[in-house]
């Protein structure tokens, strides 16, 4: 799960990892008033939206006055932002951070992010922050630095030291890096995050070290054990399909192809979405139905995946272990009867009652294509989609 940048700010100054301060804004009148309680005569006026890369797309606004202030933010509210992060379409701001203007010296990126290989927590570290640090690991890979942190003792400082040297922390600020890593390593653990993003820390002329910007992820698994997190949820960037889905347990992850795809069985799901590629379609989504679909779940998938203007056809890939076909393909024909179908609808069974299953199918009053195994439903699906063209 994701949160905005102003949301992490305020979880990094609870837990004592320096920010500047600041605070959210919903209208101009509201970024003023922030602003009002700042002690700066520089202000700068930040589009909150789940994503990256809103400096260069003009998402961030420095202001010298609280005219200003009102200005950018009249200008930014209700603006499509498009950034590298956010896709063609964008993403509509509505919430702003309004928070002090920094005298930044230097910028610098860390990051705390789980290494699947070593099975550890990392920190990683590079002097060149601002920039994409994608980038940085492509073009200068030498110019990152990592920490591999032991999880019984957790990030030691002299860790969190050498680090601070490795990417040319000015000597006399190394220590108050060194103590805002080990906050931070506190709060990717204590909360439960897959990543922790600073980019960029930087070192002001007075001699502080601040996160300016936040970009922290949370590990969905773990979100029961943290309420207060699930509370910073905003519904706003999240794709209303895959809401809808999770509302019905259904796991369903919206994708850009034009194969709708309904699954029993995350691995059957990732299966079938790589056999509609092989043969040189594009899968619309990834759904897992789970192992209990009943005929409202199924109803609800099947309007889910229509509910994506780019679905041009559907194919139903169920194996019937612990659910048999019978029901699932009663299921199918009612979800049809219910939502309606003007696209072709390719349906596989296999498993438990699976000629009472395509018998259900057959004598349906829909035009169901079936088809007895995984390639031949993504061929068949895939012509179907060509030949309504
Ligand atoms: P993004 O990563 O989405 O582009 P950032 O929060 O990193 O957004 O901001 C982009 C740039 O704007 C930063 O690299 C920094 O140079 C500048 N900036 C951001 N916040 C402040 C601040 N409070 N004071 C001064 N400059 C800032
Ligand atoms: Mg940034």
């Amino acid at each position: 799960m994701n949160i905005h940048e102003y949301q992490g700010k305020e979880i990094f100054r609870s837990m004592g990892v320096a920010v500047p301060n600041g605070s959210v804004a919903y209208t101009p009148e509201e970024a003023v008033e922030a602003a009002k309680t700042l002690d700066s005569s520089v202000y700068v006026v930040k589009a909150q939206i789940h994503a990256g890369g809103r400096g260069k797309a003009g998402g961030v606004k420095i202001a010298k006055s609280l005219d200003e202030v009102r200005e950018y933010a009249k200008e930014l509210l209700g603006k499509v932002l498009v950034t590298h992060q956010t896709g063609p379409e964008g993403k509509e701001v509505k919430r702003l951070l309004v928070e002090e203007g920094c005298d930044i010296q230097n910028e610098f990126y860390i990051g705390f992010v789980i290494d699947r290989a070593t099975d550890r927590v990392v920190l990683m570290g590079s002097e060149e922050g601002g920039t994409e640090i994608e980038e940085v690991a492509a073009e200068t890979p030498e110019k990152i630095f990592k920490e591999v942190i032991d999880p019984v003792v957790g990030l030691m400082p002299y860790q969190a030291r050498r680090l601070a040297f490795n990417i040319n922390i000015p000597k006399e600020s190394v220590g108050k890096a060194a103590k805002l890593m080990l906050s931070l390593y506190n709060v990717f653990t204590e909360k439960d995050c897959s990543i922790v993003e600073i980019n960029p820390l930087v070192t002001t002329g007075e001699g502080s070290v601040l996160a300016l910007d936040a970009k922290v992820n949370f590990d969905a698994n773990a979100l029961f054990r943290n309420k207060d997190i699930v509370e910073l949820r905003d519904k706003d960037e999240e794709d209303p399909k895959e809401i809808q889905a999770s509302k019905y347990d259904l796991s369903y992850v919206a994708l850009d192809g034009n194969i709708g795809c309904m699954v029993n069985g995350a691995g059957l799901a990732m299966a079938t979405m790589d056999t509609i590629n092989h043969f040189g379609g594009r899968p619309a989504n990834f759904l897992d139905v789970g192992g209990g679909a009943t005929t409202e779940k199924v109803t609800e998938a099947f309007k889910i995946i229509l509910g994506d203007e780019g679905v041009e056809g559907i194919f139903v890939n169920i194996f019937g272990g612990i659910m048999k076909c019978d029901v699932i393909a009663e299921g199918v024909v009612e979800a049809v009867k219910n939502v309606g179908l003007e696209i072709p609808l390719v349906v596989r069974l296999e498993g438990t009652n699976v000629d009472r299953g395509k018998e259900i199918l057959e004598q349906s009053d829909f035009d169901i294509i079936p088809a007895s195994t995984m390639a031949e439903g993504a061929k068949k699906i895939i012509e179907a989609v060509n030949q309504n063209k």
